[in-house]
This record gives C-alpha cells, structure tokens and sequence, in this order.
C-alpha cells in the first residue's frame, strides 16, 4: 500500500463505517475533452444518476452526493448544473461577482461606455425598475437625458433619482476614480437597493429570501473592504492613489467580488452539495466527486525553495539528530510535500461512503494533454477495485439506444481515424409496414446533415422552446394574412385582414401585455405582403400576361419513391395565360431572410411533384399548365427598410439580390422569355458558374455567370429525393461533422451537437441560436 502513515491516519478520522476505512468502495474517472467539458459530463451523469442510462450503476439520492471544485471553476460547474437542471447549493457562499449588486455595477459600466445606448441601459433600467415594455420598445430612448425623461414620465420622480445615481457612478467609472473612491461609490450603489425595504416587500416570498441576504453580504464585504483599505491607505503607496477608469476598474471590482464571499448558503432539500475546494475533513456522502483531480492539481506544482534547496533542507533537518543540544525543528522537504499532497487525495476518496469520482479534461484550456492524477494509482494499491477505475475511452456512454434509438457508440477516435469515423443514427422503417410520407419541406434539411434529417423529421425530437412567443409563430401568422389577401382580393385592407388573424386561437401569445413589438412586426409583414401581392397582379398586366387564378395551400400529389413519399403543401400557386397558353409559378413565403434559401430544393421539389401532375391526375387548373418558375417571398427581406425602399423604387423593375424580397427560379421554356415571368414578380434569379451552375462565390468569373434555371433545380431536388430514399433503405443517416474537424457552416444552428458527438468533440457554438424558418424578426 503506498498511502503514507499520515494518510492512514486522516482515513480513519474520514469514515465512520469501519469495515475496511483504507479503501473507497468504487472509483470512477470522468476525462472531458477540455476542462469545461467535464463539467457537462458530469452534470449529465449527475442528472441521469439511478436510471439505466447512468454511467454509475448507483441509485443515490442528490441530498447524499457532493462536489469539491476548485474555486476558479464554480461559476463553470454552477451553469453546467442549473443547465442540467440538477439542484445545488454552495457550501461556503457564493462568490459576490455572482450576486446581483455586482451585477448592477456591471450592467452600469456597460449602459455608460456605450453612451447610453438603448440596449443596454434598457437592460439595466429593467433590472432594478418596473417598467412598461410596451411603451419602452415604442419609444426607444438613446442618451442621458432621453432615458431620464423617459423614467419620470414612466415611472415617477423617485425612479428617476434611483437612475441619476446609477449614472453617476457611471459617469465616474468613464471619468476614472481611486480605488478607495470607486467603492465608496459602488458601495452608494449597492445600498440604494435598500435590503431592508427589500426584504419587507418580499417577506411572504421565501424563494426570494436568498436574493436579500445576497444583497445584505455584499455591502457587509464592501464595508469591510473599504475599512480594511481606510486602515492601511497610508502603506499602500502610489497604485491606490492612481484613478483607475472604466475596464481597470470593472477589473478591480470584479477581483474583489470573485475573492469575497456572501454568507452561508441555505441548505436545500434534494440538492447536490458543492464545496468550493476542500470539504471539512469529517465530511462524508453516498457519493463524492473530486473535479479538476488531474496532475497539474494533484499534486499539482511541487517546486523547490529557492531560498534553501533540499540537500540543504536534508543536512539541517539531520544536524538536529547529531546535535541534541540544539532545539529539534523540521524543515518539510520536497518528498514530504508531496506526501501531505497525497494523503489528502486519499481522505477526499473516503468521503464518499459508497464511490468517489475523479473528473479532469484530457487537455488544459490551451489545447495541452494533461496527465491524469498519480494519486489514482494509490487508490488502485489500497484496493479499489481496478476495473472502476475507468480510463477517458471507456467512459463515453456505452448505451447504444437512446428511448429506443440506436445512435451507435465509441470512443472518441483519435486525430488519424478522426477525418474517416462517421456517427450515424439508425433509424428502422416505418412501424406500420407501408411507405413513409414525408415533407418535402425536410429535404433541404437532409441534404445539410442527414443525422439531423433523421432527428427532426423520423424521430420527431424537437429541442424545448424557451422564447416568449415561439419561433414560427409570426410566420405562420403572417402565412394565414397572405392565405386569406390572395383568396379573396377584394379584403385587401391590412388593417382588416390583421383583424382577421388576432382573431385566430394561435395568435393568443403575442396579444399578451407587454409583447406589442410582436404585434407590430406582423403588422408591418402583412402590410408589405399585401403591397407586394399587388404589385405582382400589376407587374403581370404591364408584361401582357393574365392571372386566372391563385390557389393557396394547394395540396401537392404526392411524389412515390421505393422507400417513401414525398408531401407537400404550397402556400401560394398562381395560374397564368399568355397568348391562350397556361403556366403556373409555385411559391413559397419564408420567415428567414431570401439569402439563406439560395441553395433550397423544397419548392424544386414541390415544381417536381406538379409537373408529373400537370399532365394527369392532380389540380384540375393546372391540367395542361406549364412550369413558369417557382421561388420563395421573405418576409425579413421585407422589414429591411433599405431593401424594402429599393423594391418600392423603380429600381427593382431590374431585380438583383440586393433590390429584391425573395428568390425565384425561371423556367428555361416558360411563355416566351423567362425574364417576363421574373420582372412580373420581381424577385431575384440566383446565377451560377457557365456549364456547370455552380453556386455563386463558388468561383467562375462574373461575365460567365448564367442564371440557375428552374430545370437545374429540379434535377436537384430529383437527386436529393434518390439520396433520401436510399438512406432509408439502409436505415442509416450519417452526421456531417467529423470529430475534431469544424463544420460551422452546416452545423452552426443545430439543436442535435449533443446525439450525434458535436458538443462532445468541443465544438459549440453558443452565441448562435437556431434560426432559418423561425428566426426571430
Ligand atoms: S450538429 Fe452538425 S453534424 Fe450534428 S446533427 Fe447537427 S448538423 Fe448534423
């Protein structure tokens, strides 16, 4: 056994079941790719902790398990736990950069280097006022003065005098200040939320009582920083004499608050503990986890004095046995260090009565490998069984199916294999035995990422909505507005057919108080729909063509494959005549902007599906009809004023991507030239590269660039539909991403990083949220 005596010794104190105090019962190892990422992993296991999908087969209640984690990443372990949604609480408090005095000081600094921006002072006035959204979002105040109006119209003289002081301290964050000055000010700040008042306004609400005492230690710890400044100002030379201005300053707060503490959390029921470091050494739970525990922690750093090397330390230490006269000290050497190190390692392992969890990233934040601890291989000594001791391969879930799914499973490849492994899902045909019907709409989506294609539209896993109004929902909205002005053009009024559309049940999210921006967006989509409905008809008679008719929400027939059918439903097809000769353009509105369409094969594939209709069964007005074009409407290109201004002016008359609100593809043999058919509806026609059609940018010069006609995209969408169905033959979809090898282009907005290893392999990509159809306006 290699655990030193004072190890021993610490074990014994540690447990108080005595079977066997000199060894954990089980050990696992947790390795993320990076150290953030062992934070998720073990959210992740700590969420799933009892049910089969556990990487530990233990069934322990939250209340028995406890984390140690190294101060510098408590905010990082905190945010993965509340993503989690696992419930903790801080043993020791929280540190006061995470309360919200500290963040009113921050959103200060923020409001005032902007200039007063409407954003951000937005974002600080509503954090500690009641504020009208409605009438803030109608107004939109920028500057001081604006936002102090703005504050004593809305919300009394009092609020405004609450706001002066906010943005005096603001004001002398931009000015500069000595420190001892800076908190005297913040201190100002953090009092004038007034805790007493506070917690007599909140004082039948227990869920805020934490918010209070938050608030109450913070301005006990600045008091106490400005005392113990006050007492030693004098000593502490020229640094604090020297103003410190905005970012120095937000620094200098910023250490303090991460170095300073707020009381004691509450102990919350059914919650996991965490411990900011070291637990008390009595400490002892079900289940105990170790985060950080790799090399450069344990034991971490071990470097000789610089004052006294160690065969020094040696010879005085030994002096003391040939000298008994003199007084026995000890200076601790280099080994014995390392030893108390150890020891320490090992009483952490026994407090957790049943396992101990180690958790470390395989690489440091820049990228390095870190070791794994030594001190494992102690544990290992004493007799923990060895095969719990997992090594970073074999603890990559090992279950294959997730809710009846198979998403097979390995370890994470290794840089060679990286490029050529491939996660898939498998999905198995369809349970009722016949032929799957499935949207055309999905297409463009399988030939992004067919794992993605599989997720959204087989398995049907769709990520939660958190917005107040849903994604989607102004668009289809502004859908219904569309359906109803092209079906009965003598309703042409906006106002009306706006009327028309709050009426609808599904509206009932954005007529809620306080969501008027929503209201007005569809609004403004309805009205510039509507003028572009009519500009169309106009556009058709002045180039001698005739519309017949508009059919909306026209059921398409559906096209067979040998796996599957393909479904659709068009919002808009209108029927023309030109010279006796009929044709018909498909179109389709979207929410997201035009651009983002260029490459789209759903209405491609809507074309596809009416062609082989046209000529038999199918809608009896387009019997005999001929493809013209087909594209889609945008309904963002619509509320981009610029764009918006040019396709009013008589500059779209010669559309071009930057004049127009929407994309569409021409027929090679329409009626006549394919131009009439684009300058009627004045949308935009996408080019390629001579011969091939290749995308723009995609290389070629601009003089050999034709137009992507309506048949190239067919073919498309065609080829598309043959990929899709031999995908279900196999029954196997294939993920785009390759491990290590970034695919911000395909994956940048995919809620599915976690199923097919994106996330896993580190790539996340935050700040982006998903868009397309639903992008928010
Ligand atoms: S994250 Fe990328 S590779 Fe994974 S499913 Fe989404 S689009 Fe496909």
């Amino acid at each position: 056994m290699r655990a030193s005596t004072t190890g021993q010794a610490s074990l014994a104190l540690a447990r108080t079941t005595p079977q066997n105090p000199s060894v954990p019962p089980r050990v696992f190892q947790l390795t993320g790719i990076d150290p953030k990422h062992q934070y998720e992993l073990l959210a992740r296991e700590i969420s799933l902790l009892g049910t089969k999908d556990s990487s530990f087969p233990l069934d322990i209640p939250l209340d028995q398990v406890a984390i140690s984690v190294p101060t510098e990443d408590l905010r990082a372990l905190a945010s993965q736990l509340e993503r989690y949604r696992v419930p903790f609480w801080i043993q020791g408090g929280s540190p006061i950069t995470d309360t919200q005095p500290m963040g009113l000081l921050r959103l200060c600094g923020e409001a005032a280097s902007s200039g007063w921006e409407f954003l951000p002072t937005m974002r600080l006035v509503s954090s500690v006022m009641e504020i009208d959204l409605e009438k803030l979002m109608t107004q939109q105040p920028r500057g001081l003065a604006p936002w102090r109006e703005f504050i004593r119209s809305q919300c009394g003289e009092d609020a405004e005098r609450r706001f002066r002081r906010l943005a005096d301290f603001g004001a002398l964050l931009l000015k500069g200040a000595t420190p001892m000055r800076l908190l005297e000010e913040a201190l100002a700040v953090m009092k004038a939320a007034d805790p007493e008042r506070m917690s007599e306004a909140v004082k039948d609400m227990h869920n805020l009582d934490w918010t209070v005492r938050a608030v109450t230690s913070s301005i006990e710890e600045m008091e106490k920083k400005i005392f113990s400044l006050s007492e030693g100002l004098d000593l502490l030379g020229q640094a604090f004499q020297d103003p410190l201005n905005l970012r120095d300053a937000m620094e200098f707060l910023g250490i303090w608050g991460s170095s300073s503490y707020t009381v004691q959390d509450q102990p919350l029921d059914g919650a996991v503990r965490v411990y900011r470091d070291a637990p008390p050494v009595l400490a002892e739970h079900r289940l105990f986890v170790l985060c950080g525990a790799d090399q450069s922690r344990w034991p971490g750093k071990l470097s000789e004095s610089p004052m006294m090397g160690e065969p020094y330390r040696e010879r005085v230490n030994s002096s003391f046995l040939e000298r008994p006269d003199l007084t026995p000290t000890h200076l601790v050497s280099l080994h014995e260090r390392r030893k108390a190190k150890e020891a320490m390692f090992i009483r952490m392992a026994l407090a957790g009565r049943d396992a101990f969890v180690l958790t470390q990233g395989a690489t440091d934040k820049d990228g390095r490998p870190v070791p794994p601890t030594p001190f494992a291989r102690s544990l290992r000594e004493m007799g923990a069984p060895a095969e719990d001791v997992n090594g970073p391969g074999d603890l990559l879930p090992s279950e294959r199916f997730i809710r009846g799914v198979e998403f097979p499973r390995h370890p994470a490849p290794s840089w060679e294999e990286a490029g050529t492994t491939t996660y898939v899902v498998k999905v198995s045909p369809d349970e009722g035995g016949g032929k799957r019907r499935l949207p055309l709409s999905g297409l463009d989506s399988f030939v992004k990422c067919p794992f993605r294609y599989a997720c959204e539209n087989l398995l049907k896993i769709k990520p939660p909505e958190r917005k107040p109004v849903p994604r989607f929902l102004l668009g289809e909205l502004a859908h219904e507005a569309m359906k109803i002005a092209s079906s009965r053009p003598n309703m042409s009024s906006p106002e009306e057919i706006l009327d028309k559309v709050k009426a609808l049940p599904s509206a009932e999210p954005i007529l809620k108080p306080g969501r008027g921006r929503y209201l007005q967006r569809l609004s403004d989509m309805i009205g510039r729909g509507i003028d572009w409905l009519g500009a169309r008809k106009k556009g058709l008679e002045e180039n001698g063509l005739r519309l017949i008719c508009s059919i909306t929400e026209a059921t398409l027939p559906g096209i067979e494959m040998d796996n599957h059918i393909g479904t659709g439903r068009a919002d808009l097809v209108d029927v023309i005549e030109c010279q006796g000769v009929r044709g018909y353009v498909i179109l389709d509105f979207k929410t997201g902007f035009s651009s983002d369409y260029k490459d789209s094969l759903q209405v491609a594939a809507y074309a596809k599906a009416l062609k082989a209709a046209s000529s038999g069964e199918g809608i009896k007005e387009l019997k005999g009809a001929k493809l013209l074009g087909f594209g889609f409407l945008s309904f963002s290109d619509m509320l981009d004023h610029l764009r918006w201004n040019s396709f009013t002016s008589e500059k779209s008359k010669s559309p071009n991507k930057d004049n127009c609100i929407g994309i569409m593809w021409t027929s090679r043999d329409g009626l006549g030239t394919p131009n009439l058919i684009q300058g009627a509806y004045r949308l935009y026609q996408p080019k390629g590269t001579t011969g091939d059609n290749a995308e723009e940018g995609s290389g070629g010069s601009k003089a050999g660039r034709d137009p992507i006609y309506a048949e190239d995209m067919i073919s498309k969408a065609s080829q598309a539909m043959e990929d899709l169905d031999e995908a279900l033959r196999n029954g196997s979809f294939e993920a785009k991403h390759r491990y290590y090898t970034i695919r911000r282009d395909v994956c940048s907005k995919c809620p599915y990083g976690d199923l097919c290893r994106r996330l896993e392999a580190g790539h996340d990509f935050e700040e982006e949220q998903e868009g397309g159809e639903g992008d928010e306006l």
